[in-house]
């Protein structure tokens, strides 16, 4: 997947080369094509933004410094605006984006960009949460970041972007590792016993009490879904939902 970046700040991306993006990027997996708005300003002294009409406080990001920086960069598939007021990210989206080859992701300053810059490039607008950021450029990297989870060859081969919390319907159960005993806490004793089975259940369960008490709506639709449960899937879903 080929993703171009417009911004004012290119340095800010430094870790999508790192850790697991930056080995998706060496294996060809993702092309990372960032680009400077600022380069493309024609203002004699690099300004890319402006007063707003109508007044008001804040700056406003111009048209031609942005255009300018998509049309003379090589780039194409859909546009996303990181914006506070755009649906927000999840799951379904990031797994949507991720059938995508190419997507351009604009990232805003100030009070924001000249809307004719969204309706000229037809950009869809994007927010990772209700609350609100300085500039686009981390709500981009989070972003790319879960889009990239769903591309094939991202993820180590024994992960899967499928079986993690909320994409499953349930927030993940604990985890434990070595040793098995620290600070008088133990591993909890089904989890040594081999009994996979056991284990299994005990995960279940233990996903269904963490969903239940943080996200019970979350719990109420996973239980709609039309998922088959075992008797004693069931029993655990029946106390955990009363
Ligand atoms: N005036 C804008 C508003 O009220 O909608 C907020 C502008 S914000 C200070 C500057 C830039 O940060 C935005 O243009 C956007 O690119 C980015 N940004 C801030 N919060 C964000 C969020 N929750 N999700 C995505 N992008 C965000």
């Amino acid at each position: 997947m080929k993703i171009n970046i417009l911004t004012i700040f290119p340095e800010m991306f430094a870790p999508l080369r790192e850790s697991m993006l930056g080995r998706a990027e060496e294996k060809g997996i993702l092309e990372f094509n960032i680009v400077d708005i600022r380069e493309f300003t024609t203002n004699k002294h690099k300004r890319v933004d402006d007063t707003p009409y109508g007044g008001g406080a804040g700056m406003v990001m111009q048209v031609q410094p942005i255009l300018d920086a998509y049309r003379g960069s090589d780039m194409g598939g859909q546009v996303i605006y990181m914006s506070p007021r755009g649906e927000i990210l999840s799951q379904e989206i990031a797994e949507e984006l991720s059938g995508l080859d190419e997507i351009t992701i604009l990232c805003g300053h100030y009070e924001g960009v000249d809307q004719r810059v969204l309706d000229l490039l037809d950009a869809r607008e994007i927010s990772i949460g209700d609350y609100v950021l300085t500039g686009g450029e981390l709500p981009a990297m989070v972003l790319i970041d879960t889009v990239a989870r769903f591309i094939e060859g991202v993820l180590a081969s024994e992960e899967s972007a499928m079986e993690e919390s909320v994409y499953s319907g349930l927030l993940e159960y604990p985890h434990y590792s070595k040793p098995r005993e620290i600070e008088g806490l133990e591993v909890p004793e089904v989890l040594t016993s081999g009994n996979h089975g056991e284990i299994d259940l005990w995960r279940f369960e233990k996903a269904v009490e963490l969903t239940a008490e943080r996200r019970p709506e979350m719990l109420e639709k996973y239980v709609k879904s039309g998922r088959e449960f075992s008797k004693r899937e069931r029993m655990i879903l029946e106390k955990n939902t009363r």
